[in-house]
Parts: C-alpha cells; structure tokens; sequence
C-alpha cells in the first residue's frame, strides 16, 4: 500500500481546504468523498425521489453511476457520464447527501470506488468514516474539529463570497442537525478512530491548520 492519508470530521472543520493545500505541497492526490455522497444526492434531487423514503433511495441507486477523474490534480466527478462539479457545493446537495448517505445501498459502492481510489495512489482522502472503514491501515489518521460557532461562521463566509445569501444562524442549526445525523447513524457513524490524531482549528487560520496538518504528513512519510 502507498502512502495514505485519512481526514475525518464534522462540516467546516476546513478539511477539504486543509486537504487540498497539502496535496499539493505534498505531491498527493486529494480524494474528496463528500463530493461522491453529494453526486448521488444530486441525482436524487433531480429525480424527485422523497429523500425520507429509504427504500425507493436504494432502489434508485444503480441508476446514478458515480465515477472520478483527476485533471490538473483537481476531482472531478462524473454522475451517468456528466461532469456535475459545478452542482455539488450547495447546502441544499450537502443537506441530502447528508440524508441519504445512512443508507448502506448508497455506501456500498462509493466505499470500493475510494478504496479502489487509495490502493491506485499516493492520497489524502477526506470524509466522516476514512479512518474508521474505508482506510482502516492508512498511514496518518487525523480527527480535524472545530466549534460548531467557528463552523458556521465559516461556511457563512464561503457561501456569502459565492454570493448565495444565507442566515448565520440558520447556518450553525443546519450545521448541528448534520453532525447530530452523521454521528448518530447505524452504518459508518462519524467517529474518531482510535489510533488518530486529533487537530481542532477553532483558533486556527488557514495558513496554520494546513501547517499543522502537514507537519504531521511529513513526519509519518
Ligand atoms: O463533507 P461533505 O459536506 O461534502 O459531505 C456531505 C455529506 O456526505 C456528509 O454530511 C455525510 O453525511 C456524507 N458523507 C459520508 N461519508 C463520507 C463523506 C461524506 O457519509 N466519507
């Protein structure tokens, strides 16, 4: 096995920026698993499908393929052959991926594609349950936090400079309902694994979180 990196953790603890700064310092490609999770949502949105009714979400899963490319260093993902990238990042994908991602159908084949992913190359690969299922022997395990005000605040930041208008507080309750849901669910709960590091960036900026994480990198290479 390569060399190989696990980050998991709550929304906006800044781990796929953190993620993608030390992919490229280091030389690693950066695996974003959100991103495959909020495909499907995406195609179940599309569809109409009732996002409560788990059933007809497993049923409807063979039907949205899923695949990556890497181009320049950066993912992209490809739902049925269309590069859907420019569609992933809203709350309103992040919310129903956050929904439908329990349903052990929707896991099952984005866990092989991302181990298929990691045995392949050298990566740092961020997502809730990297360290706990998907790369049980990676290399580096790190748990990135954060306080949920400092999380909200900070999506609230991302969002308003993409020009969506948004609610701080509406923000930090959404924020909270998804941890409570990816903590508190049967399949794959967000957990730190034993054998990680923890890094809580509350009181960190950019520039010193992504130190910190490839400090950490460099010393378990
Ligand atoms: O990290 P991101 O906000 O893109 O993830 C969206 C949702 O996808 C999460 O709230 C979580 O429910 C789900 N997810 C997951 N396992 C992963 C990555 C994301 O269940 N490895």
């Amino acid at each position: 096995m390569g060399f190989n990196v696990a980050i998991d953790g709550p929304a906006g603890a800044g781990k796929s920026t953190i993620a993608k700064a030390v992919a490229r310092e280091l030389n690693l490609i950066y695996v974003d698993t959100g991103a495959m999770y909020r495909a499907v949502a995406l195609y179940m949105l599309r569809e109409g499908v009732d996002l409560a009714d788990g059933e007809k979400v497993a049923g409807k899963c063979p039907e949205a393929a899923v695949t990556i490319r890497y181009e320049d260093g950066v993912q992209v993902v490809f739902l049925n052959g269309e590069n859907v990238n420019a569609f992933l990042r809203t709350e309103e994908v992040g919310e129903a991926a956050s929904v439908i991602s329990p349903i052990p159908q929707v896991r099952k084949n984005m866990v092989a594609l991302q181990k298929s992913l990691a045995a392949e190359s050298d990566c740092i690969m961020d997502g809730r349950d990297i360290g706990t299922c998907v790369l049980p022997d990676a290399r580096l395990k790190i748990y990135l936090t954060a306080s949920s005000d400092v999380r909200a605040r900070r999506r609230y930041d991302e969002l308003t400079a993409k020009g969506e208008s948004c609610e701080l507080d509406k923000i930090k309750a959404d924020i909270e309902d998804r941890d409570y849901r990816d903590m508190h669910r049967e399949e794959s709960p967000l957990r730190k694994a034993d054998d990680a590091i923890v890094v809580d960036t509350s009181d960190m900026n950019a520039e010193e979180a992504i130190a910190a994480v490839t400090g950490l990198c460099r010393s378990a290479r």
